[in-house]
């Protein structure tokens, strides 16, 4: 819960924990994510279902780090990491893609797009856990 007289400043964890924003239409994706991120038990993860509400609730809420899938219904998630680097509460957070689009020069496309990082599902554990925590000591401004 926000404590209102000491709302959190931009970047700021909410509850303690660092927060990461998952943006997934896909409920078995999102599900997927959520378990392997229980794995670092010292982050929190949230999730929206869309490129809008990710704006919303990042803006809103800085996360240390957004999982950004690419296809959205609305808004994609290359639209949607422009919105967020255009705002000043969330153009340091790190956007990491992550999306089924595999096909020869997504990855380079993604990363000139303005993402951090370029994830391909079905995503390697061990590898995405490795990033998870290199980004989100980017986002906390401890590297
Ligand atoms: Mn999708």
């Amino acid at each position: 819960m926000v404590d209102i007289q000491h709302p959190a400043r931009p970047g700021e964890p909410v509850d303690g924990r660092p927060r990461v924003l998952c943006v997934e239409d896909n409920l078995v994706n999102a599900r997927l994510i959520e378990k392997v991120l229980g794995a670092r038990p010292g982050l929190r993860f949230d999730w929206v279902a869309s490129g809008e509400a990710a704006v919303a609730s990042a803006t809103a809420t800085p996360p240390q780090l957004v999982l950004m899938d690419v296809n959205l219904p609305g808004i994609d998630g290359a639209t949607a990491l422009a919105r967020l680097r255009a705002h000043p509460a969330t153009s340091d957070v790190p956007v990491v893609a992550v999306t089924s689009n595999a096909m020869l020069g997504d990855e380079a496309r993604g990363i000139a797009a303005g993402f951090d990082a370029y994830v391909t599902k079905p995503i390697d554990v061990v590898e995405f856990l490795a990033l998870v925590d290199r980004m989100v000591a980017v986002g906390d401004g401890a590297a």
